[in-house]
């Protein structure tokens, strides 16, 4: 990065050190936590992604549109490609996807095209979220493949004052921004 580039904002959020014992949603999601604020500390909207399968995580990632100029660079369609790489199908088929915000259109038809199992999204979002927050791709009539949601209500709060913080910092003057655009999209 160029000297000139602004510092993000520090992040006042500390990663999370769940204990290995207990390997439930909580313990997924605080994977995907830590990703988010990966994401804060490369001055990244603080979104993350783990991808899980038997048990194990094969794929984690946090949004990079920022840096590496791509508008699909979301925390989802980064991990989701990583978990095809891992198990060598573009099927993700038994694979539960952690991610701290709702996907939003791009990424919740990318759940559905990949045959992901199950879906466990921390912080609903009423402006973009594909599933179920703003409309439901996974109710689609005639949709060939459905995944399982869960919608909201792990280390929720966390995630949700994640994002509104930095949105906050970067964007002092906004009001209530969508979680993943921020107010000017
Ligand atoms: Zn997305």
């Amino acid at each position: 990065m160029p000297d000139s580039s602004p510092q993000p904002p520090p992040c006042p959020f500390k990663k999370r050190f769940p204990s290995q014992l207990v390997r439930d949603d909580t313990f997924f999601m605080s994977l995907a936590f830590n990703q988010a604020i990966d994401a804060w500390r490369e001055d990244e909207v603080p979104i993350g992604c783990v991808v899980v399968r038997d048990g194990e995580v094969i794929a984690a990632a946090h949004n990079t549109v920022e840096h590496g100029a791509d508008p699909t660079a979301h925390a989802e369609m980064l991990a989701f490609i990583q978990a095809a790489r891992a198990i060598g199908n573009w099927r993700l088929e038994g694979c539960t996807v952690y991610v701290t915000k709702e996907p939003c259109p791009m990424c919740s038809g990318a759940s559905l095209m990949s045959r992901v199992q199950r879906v466990v999204y921390a912080v609903p979002d009423p402006q973009m979220g594909c599933l179920g927050g703003a409309t439901n791709l996974n109710a689609l009539p005639r949709v060939n493949h459905r995944c399982d949601i869960t919608a909201g209500g792990v280390i929720e709060e966390e995630c949700r004052e994640l994002i509104r913080a930095y949105f906050k910092l970067k964007r002092p003057s906004a009001q209530t921004p969508s979680p993943e655009t921020g107010p000017n999209d």
